[in-house]
């Protein structure tokens, strides 16, 4: 029976895509401003391609756009970039649709909720933060609690252990299949793949990144719950 339900964060209850796609816009705009020379559909899909090649983690997406677009990094347009960011990026933290309301009726149902992301533990507690998901979680595991980043079985046993219930009696929610799925199967836990989600990746059809449900909207967990 299942007892608990564990979430990854970016893109499976934050919309971590939509948010990069605004500030995106914004810092392009910022950055023609203060000097860039392109136009900013070029910039656009130029930055966008970048995010497809290094990640949408990439902390230095900005330096790396200039130096391979321009030749080289002009601060006063990486600074016009990172603060055009900046402004915006803390309201665009949103989650799906149906997050709260899906949390709410799980928690009612007796099951205990929970994150496991391999983001910084300040930058997690931020979204969640931004997100107006602050307080729905019995537990938050960060990278700085596992030191493991998915699919290493390490922060799944460590969330499992923190619940004192075995793998088999949680489901893991993630729209990695790499990562997420492939970590939560190996332990032995129940996969959900967040498919609504799924983006700026190959699908795979590997055996072991095969989840037991596909969901295409958040809501969709509480007909496999
Ligand atoms: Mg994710």
């Amino acid at each position: 029976m299942i007892k608990a339900v564990l979430f990854d964060l970016d893109n499976t209850l934050i919309d971590f895509v939509k948010m990069k796609l605004e500030c995106s816009k914004e810092s392009v705009k910022a950055m023609i401003k203060a000097g860039l020379e392109m136009d900013e559909e070029t910039a656009y899909n130029k930055l966008l391609e970048l995010y497809y090649e290094t990640s949408l983690e990439d902390h230095l997406i900005f330096q790396h756009f200039l130096k391979k677009n321009t030749g080289k990094v002009d601060y006063k347009i990486l600074s016009a970039a990172i603060v055009a960011y900046k402004k915006i990026v803390n309201g665009l933290l949103i989650p799906y649709e149906g997050v709260y309301d899906t949390l709410k009726k799980l928690k009612s149902k007796g099951l205990i909720l929970g994150v496991v992301t391999d983001a910084r533990k300040l930058n997690a507690w931020i979204r969640l933060t931004s997100a107006g998901l602050s307080n729905y979680f019995e537990i938050v595991l960060t990278l700085g609690d596992s030191k493991y980043k998915k699919p290493h079985k390490r922060p799944f046993i460590k969330a499992a252990r923190q619940l004192k219930l075995k793998p088999e009696e949680i489901i893991f929610v993630g729209d990695n299949p790499q990562r997420d799925i492939k970590g939560a199967k190996k332990v032995g836990m129940k996969t959900a793949f967040a498919q609504y989600g799924f983006s700026f990746k190959e699908k795979t059809n590997n055996e072991d990144e095969k989840p037991d449900y596909i969901l295409n909207e958040f809501n969709d967990l509480l007909k496999i719950i």
